[in-house]
């Protein structure tokens, strides 16, 4: 069997220009020869892209090349070779510059000017650039490009460093969006914003901190990352039944790289909906870095201890209790080294004595008792300190240390979680997939060898975010109106 394919373009001026493309031969049929191979379907695709980007710019060109005026043409001043990269393979155009035409009607202040010059405004097509953004933020750029390559005629020349190279430019554009840094965000008084229609459910936002290896040199950087999550909205509430919970959405930086870490945390919630009048809890680690991006962001807004790190605390403070020596190990060594009962050589401080303490000082930080809490954690440490602590009571020591300065500096934070936790109130978001490894150590640090540079982190992050959001699609829109238009919901095709 012989199968032609060819092209036929009808331009604007009713001219029918006809292309063959390719000819398939099949001859004997088996389930690989059937129907069209990766490596035909690419080749077709690559040159009905050339011959329809030739005929497009064609037309465009011809529709131009008349003074508007007074229909004169406009002669040749000379022209350059644009390079265009696709998602079906990369085309070098020509860009005629013309003369502007004598008339004058049109001479401004170039005698000269390129008629394509503001149609490409970047030399890689949206669609090729989205792909490339799209899933150099799921997975490596090293990956990306293996991928795109398997599936697309893409241009040969495109290696991991170019396909960096467009993420980042598409980072940096929508990095350049972004307003100036304020000190407050949200202006008018209490009084306007009573004035304001009755706010959503509260805003719900979780703030961590977590760690990528740092490029240049040894050691790691502080990446920022957090997730808001609305509760519920009125509308819903309203229309009866359980409403689906309404999906969180990420956000990531790294505090160094282009500041305005508060005005990029305001905007992100401020696109979630955000009002004046809206109830705002921040969850936080209880980081310095951490609080200090999130105070006075809103006014409404409550700041608490997230209940999950101060449970994780005490989890480590049990298994170092776990470690200690009971009662009758103590007695025994006692009796073994025939020491009196007061002597001060065998003091040391028994599991069963810490475990009881341990529950109490978890109960009272639930309560949000950290009067009492704080209390019990100082005379545990009294306890603890002896002459010659052995080295499981000496690292139980410096962990109960450290956890009265936490609860100390985080007191004004750690509300009554069991009177929140009653209520229905979100006193923690560890529920939910952690959002440190789901923002970064999922593309960022799970290979030990990954390695980044705070802007490369930042400005991947700022894509990332965009992808796990499902938002990447709305940002090439704002920039390419016609890109991808929106399908009507009740005919859209399941997303990839
Ligand atoms: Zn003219």
């Amino acid at each position: 069997m012989k199968v032609e394919l060819s092209l036929k373009i009808t331009l604007p001026t009713g001219e029918v220009g006809e292309h063959l493309l390719s000819t398939l031969e099949r001859d004997e049929l088996s389930l690989e020869t059937l129907g069209l191979s990766l490596q035909e379907g690419k080749a077709l695709l690559r040159d009905v892209q050339q011959r329809l980007i030739e005929a497009q710019l064609d037309a465009f060109l011809d529709a131009q090349r008349s003074c508007t005026t007074c229909g004169e043409a406009h002669s040749n001043k000379g022209k350059h070779p644009i390079r265009l990269r696709t998602a079906f393979g990369a085309f070098e155009v020509d860009s005629p510059r013309w003369r502007r035409c004598a008339c004058g009607a049109d001479l401004k202040v170039t005698k000269t000017f390129s008629p394509l010059a503001a149609l490409f405004t970047g030399h890689v097509h949206p669609e090729l650039l989205y792909l490339e953004t799209k899933w150099a933020s799921l997975m490596s750029y090293g990956l990306t490009t293996a991928l795109l390559h398997d599936v697309l005629p893409l241009d040969a020349t495109t290696s991991a460093v170019t396909l960096r190279n467009h993420v980042l430019a598409v980072a940096k554009r929508s990095e350049a969006t972004l307003g100036e840094e304020r000190t407050n965000f949200i202006d008018g008084c209490p009084a306007q914003w009573a004035q304001l229609p009755v706010p959503d459910g509260p805003l719900t936002v979780e703030i961590d901190g977590g760690y990528v290896r740092s490029y240049r040199k040894p050691g790691v950087f502080e990446v920022i990352v957090g997730k808001s999550i609305g509760s519920f909205s009125r509308e819903e509430r309203g229309g009866g039944g359980t409403p689906p919970p309404p999906p969180g959405r990420c956000f990531g930086f790294v505090q160094s790289e282009g500041g305005k870490s508060r005005r990029r945390l305001f905007e992100h919630l401020r696109t979630q909906g955000m009002t004046a009048n809206q109830h705002v809890v921040f969850l936080s680690d209880g980081g310095d870095t951490v609080r200090n991006l999130q105070l006075y962001l809103h006014p409404q807004a409550e700041h608490i201890l997230d209940w999950f790190h101060v449970t994780m605390r005490l989890t480590v403070l049990s298994q170092l209790a776990k470690g200690l020596a009971t009662k009758a190990q103590i007695e025994a060594r006692r009796v073994a080294k025939k020491l009196d009962e007061d002597d001060e050589k065998y003091a040391d401080v028994a599991r069963e004595q810490v475990e009881p303490d341990l529950a109490s000082i978890k109960h009272y930080l639930w309560h949000g008792n950290t009067f009492r809490a704080l209390e019990l954690i100082r005379s545990l440490e009294f306890e603890c300190d002896v002459p010659s602590p052995s080295k499981e009571l000496k690292k139980f020591e410096r962990a109960v240390s450290e956890l009265r300065v936490y609860i100390n500096n985080n007191q004004a934070f750690i509300p009554n979680y069991g009177e929140k936790y009653h209520q229905g109130e979100t006193i923690t978001t560890a529920f939910v997939e952690s959002t440190v490894n789901q923002v970064i150590s999922k593309r960022m640090v799970k290979k030990q060898s990954m390695a980044w540079t705070p802007k490369g982190a930042h400005l991947l992050l700022q894509v990332r975010t965009r992808v796990l959001n499902d938002e990447l699609e709305d940002l090439f829109r704002e920039w390419h109106p016609a890109f991808r238009p929106p399908v009507p919901l009740t005919t859209a095709a399941p997303g990839i």
